[in-house]
């Protein structure tokens, strides 16, 4: 039986709102394009009162607000909202997929993902509470100085469709860790997930105004978000050209910004690989999550001399995957995120051709759809530089190729782009792999593998893809101010 979406408002100051102007965005399941529920809409009014709202629980009384609460106080919630989604999982999993398109097994995996998000974030919490004060040694004995770490604010947190509800857990487990209070904007093309956080966070007690979702357009919402005054930081994940508005919108009253934003990732393939095994971590780095991965791999540079046959298995692979409704058993690529985002993926696709690169395999819906926002799994040869499917993020299940014949020119290849979020090489020699991932413009770097990901190690990227770190201690560094105090003795 189908999952049925659950009505919610907005959740503001710890209580479900309808939106003032009572507007309301469809909820479309990519594959089978009906309409499957709905989300409110908020617009500037409705960000204002949340706003307020996080304001009030961050400087509510003295000593009794979040921000004054001990590291330990704030971590037993955390850990509450773990155990809540665990208990939930399959239940989540199943929303994520219908409202994303994201193969069941995958959107298993990322609510996995989200509990033990919220469970590093909870040991940082009670962790911090022990580095207050560290002392800075300094060359006068009349001075002694040591430094306070402490939450920056209201936070606005902006997030996109990807990965629904973890994207959201990696900003809003560390805001609330460092003793933050937000404000989530989900994208208003999957939030039924980050909906269903606020009423996990009504289960679990949560202050009122610590968290506040409000759900909506990215230029009613998002932007009133990232232009107000009274929002200490904006924490964005999503498009460089919407992270270009956004960093705009904060410099007029110079609020810090981090931005996790798009990518081109290469993926660099030697000639002295087990191809069978590199073939997997390439499909997986570039179709897993339907293609929709900022990270994703999707520039392969591989040597001249193995190309042919490397490509034969990669054919194979795409070939043979099973391509479903995202709740089948088995399905390993769903639809993409929605009609538009299918329109734009064919349109990069026939300008490619029309600009002389080879469609390899796929390129189309597969046959056997009628309906859904489906693309197969698609290889495009014959790519020069200059091409906008080398140097564009497509954002969909499309690998472009290159070939290369040495070390120098693969690393000017994977180098050649305006993005820096991720790299893979693979190879056998692992002195060479250590010279290419130093050689890499990237924030994250993958040896023999691509994509693996996990909360304790730093998220980001350089060039276009932004700046700021997630995740790891620098995840919540992204949301502590450091303040010196120094005594004269
Ligand atoms: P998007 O930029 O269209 O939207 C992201 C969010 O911004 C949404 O919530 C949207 O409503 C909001 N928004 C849109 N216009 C706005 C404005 N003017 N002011 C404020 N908010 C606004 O991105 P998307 O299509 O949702 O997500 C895909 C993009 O996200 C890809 O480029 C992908 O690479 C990137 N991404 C990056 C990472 C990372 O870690 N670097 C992770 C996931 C996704």
């Amino acid at each position: 039986m189908a999952t049925p979406i659950p009505n919610r408002h907005l959740f503001i100051d710890g209580e479900w709102r309808e939106p003032l102007l009572k507007k309301r965005i469809p909820v479309v399941n990519p594959a089978t394009e009906q309409i499957i529920g709905d989300i409110p809409a908020g617009t500037a009014e409705d960000v204002g009162l949340a706003v307020e709202a996080a304001r009030r629980a961050f400087t509510r009384n003295k000593g009794k607000d979040w921000a004054s609460a001990s590291g330990a106080v704030r971590a037993k919630y955390l850990r509450a909202i773990a155990a809540k989604v665990t208990e939930r999982k399959s239940e989540l999993a199943k929303l994520e997929a219908i409202d994303c398109g994201k193969p069941l097994d995958e959107a298993v995996w990322d609510i996995e993902d989200v509990a033990g998000c919220f469970e590093y974030f909870a040991d940082l919490a009670e962790g911090l509470d022990a580095k207050q004060k560290a002392p800075i040694s300094l060359p006068m004995e009349t001075f002694k100085s040591y430094v306070l770490k402490e939450p920056l604010g209201v936070i606005g947190l902006i997030t996109p469709w990807n990965y629904p509800l973890l994207m959201a857990t990696w900003k809003v487990a560390p805001a609330l860790a460092a003793g933050c209070t937000a404000i989530l904007k989900p994208s208003e093309l999957a939030s039924v997930t980050c909906l269903e956080l606020a009423e996990i966070c009504t289960e679990v007690g949560l202050p009122p105004g610590v968290l506040n979702i409000v759900t909506g357009f990215g230029t009613e919402a998002g932007a009133p978000l990232a232009s107000h005054p009274n929002v200490d930081k904006i924490a964005f994940t999503g498009s460089s050209v919407t992270g270009s508005k956004i960093m705009a919108a904060a410099a007029q009253m110079v609020k810090p910004v981090s931005l996790e934003l798009g990518g081109k990732s290469p993926i660099v393939v030697f000639e002295d690989v087990d191809l069978d095994k590199t073939a997997e971590w390439t499909a997986f780095g570039c179709f897993w999550t339907n293609g929709q991965i900022c990270s994703a791999t999707s520039r392969l540079i591989v040597h001249e001399n193995i190309a042919e046959e490397f490509l034969d298995k990669l054919v194979k692979w795409c070939k043979n995957i099973k391509i479903s409704d995202p709740l089948e058993e088995g399905c390993r690529l769903g639809p993409v995120v929605s009609g538009g985002q299918y329109e734009k993926i064919c349109k990069f696709i026939s300008t490619a051709k029309t600009e002389g690169a080879t469609v390899l395999c796929g390129g189309a819906r597969p046959k056997h759809f009628t309906k859904g926002y489906f693309i197969e799994p698609t290889i495009i040869t014959n790519v020069t530089n200059s091409m906008e499917i080398w140097r564009e993020e497509v954002f969909g299940p499309v690998l472009c190729v290159k070939t290369f014949s040495t070390e120098d020119e693969a690393i000017e290849l994977a180098n050649d782009t305006h993005y820096g979020l991720g790299a893979a090489v693979i190879s056998n020699d692992l002195e060479r792999c250590d010279r290419v991932s130093k050689a890499f413009q990237a924030g994250i770097v993958w040896i023999n593998c691509s994509q693996p990901c996990f909360c304790q190690a730093p998220w980001g990227g350089n060039k276009r893809s932004g700046f700021g770190r997630e995740l790891g201690e620098w995840g919540l560094d992204n949301y502590l101010s450091v303040k010196q105090v120094t005594q004269y003795v």
